[in-house]
């Protein structure tokens, strides 16, 4: 006879990452010998650049294989007070500073250590799938407000204010965002600002992990140095992960007021310890080293954007604008709706057509329902040329296949 189940009610709620079983679903198919695009991916494909790896090995020949404080090591805090300076315009100091294990482990911390059950958290939609499960795992309440196409899916500052009552405690803010690759103008940032400046109770997660991905002239600005005021009332989240291909390194770091800062160390304290110490070495020769892996990132990637935009565009019932920043097409696929499959299926939601594409044309790509706006579908641009166009090919060839009612 067994028991009463192990597991605990606060996860009833909770959805596994629609992106990552993705990936798991993708690399199952691979296995089990299907040939498979996997247009699922959330990491840059290439490796770390050699001179971050050669100071990550150096740390370990130096014998920096210890626990480090629970903060993070001086000198990568010291090397994330310089980045602010310099790419961000904002000061801070090394004690308003906190290093994780990703960027991921500090957002999920940062709810932790700030919400009491029933607090609200605005999440614009499309966001990051994580945000909302997040809130709901720390007894919180998601906010869910669409930020539709005509806005390029951007929260506006009437829907913003509409959206928060006296148990609101965070405004989510992502820019360039995952998986839309909008980026917010200073302008707009300002205007988000004014409305939050009448609201004091609110505080703003600014996650800005995609910083360096941003393909227009005017380029990423954080919330924080467009309007300074929002300062004391900020957590600014960022990493080594997607600007440096670090993704396994496992490196992320907040900024923000003090009490805050010394809340979530606790938490590391009592949970992981610390950041693994060599990677906090290599992340720190990422942050100080030479800048032009970064940019050679950025170019490789707009070419990428280009080459997948055209030939998504170009298929009938798929509607997609270049975007302008991160490295996904947020792909309308309402076209497709309601069309017949070769087996007599009517596609019925873009999670439909996200099956479709992995069964008729082997493409894995993640719903857009599962980033909280449909019907949509993202495609990532983070492979190679060959598989961009193999991708894009085999979901032409399938998309021919269907029949319309
Ligand atoms: N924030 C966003 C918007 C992301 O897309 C991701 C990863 O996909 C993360 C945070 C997590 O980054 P890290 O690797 O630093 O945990």
């Amino acid at each position: 006879m067994s028991g009463p189940s192990i597991v605990a009610n606060r996860l009833s709620s909770v959805k596994p990452s629609a992106s990552i079983a993705a990936k798991a679903r993708a690399d199952a198919l691979r296995a089990a010998g299907r040939e498979i695009v996997d247009f699922s991916v959330g990491e840059p494909d290439f490796p770390t650049p050699e001179h971050i790896v050669d100071a990550g090995v150096k740390a370990l020949q130096q014998g920096l294989t210890r626990y480090t404080a629970s903060a993070g090591t001086v000198a990568l805090r010291t090397a994330i007070v310089d980045k602010f300076r310099r790419e961000n315009g904002i000061d801070y100091g090394v004690n308003e500073i906190v290093v994780g294990t990703g960027a991921k482990q500090l957002i999920f911390s940062a709810f932790t250590a700030s919400l009491n059950d029933g607090d609200e958290v605005i999440v614009p939609a499309p966001y990051w799938v994580s945000y909302p499960e997040m809130v709901v795992l720390h007894g919180g309440v998601p906010k869910i407000v669409e930020g539709p196409a005509a806005t390029g899916f951007k929260l506006t500052p009437a829907a913003l204010e509409s959206a928060i009552t006296p148990r609101t405690r965070w405004l989510v803010l992502n820019s360039p965002n995952n998986p839309t690759g909008a980026i917010y103008s200073k302008e707009e940032l300002s205007a988000l600002g004014e409305v939050l400046m009448r609201h004091p109770h609110v505080w703003v997660m600014t996650d800005e992990i995609y910083e360096h991905f941003s393909y227009g002239d005017a380029g990423h600005v954080s919330i924080v140095a467009a309007v300074p005021a929002l300062r004391s009332r900020a957590l600014v989240i960022n990493g080594v992960s997607k600007a440096y291909a670090m993704t396994g390194w496992r490196i992320g770091y907040g900024a923000g007021p003090v009490e805050l800062i010394k809340a979530i160390t606790l938490l590391i304290t009592q949970s992981t310890t610390c950041a693994s110490a060599a990677s906090q070495a290599a992340a720190a020769a990422a942050l100080n080293g030479p800048q032009d892996c970064v940019g050679i990132g950025r170019e490789l990637f707009r070419h990428r954007r280009d080459r997948m935009i055209r030939q998504l565009a170009s298929i009938d019932g798929i509607r997609c604008d270049l975007p302008p920043g991160a490295f996904y097409v947020f792909a309308s696929v309402e076209g497709l709706i309601g069309r017949v499959t070769p087996s007599g299926g009517v596609l019925k939601s873009d999670r439909d057509v996200f099956n479709y594409f992995i069964d008729e044309a082997g493409v894995v790509s993640v719903d857009g329902t599962s980033y909280g706006l449909s019907p949509y579908v993202r495609f990532s641009f983070a492979i190679s040329d060959r598989e961009i166009d193999r991708g894009c090919e085999a979901i032409a060839a399938a998309v021919k296949k269907l029949q319309r009612h």
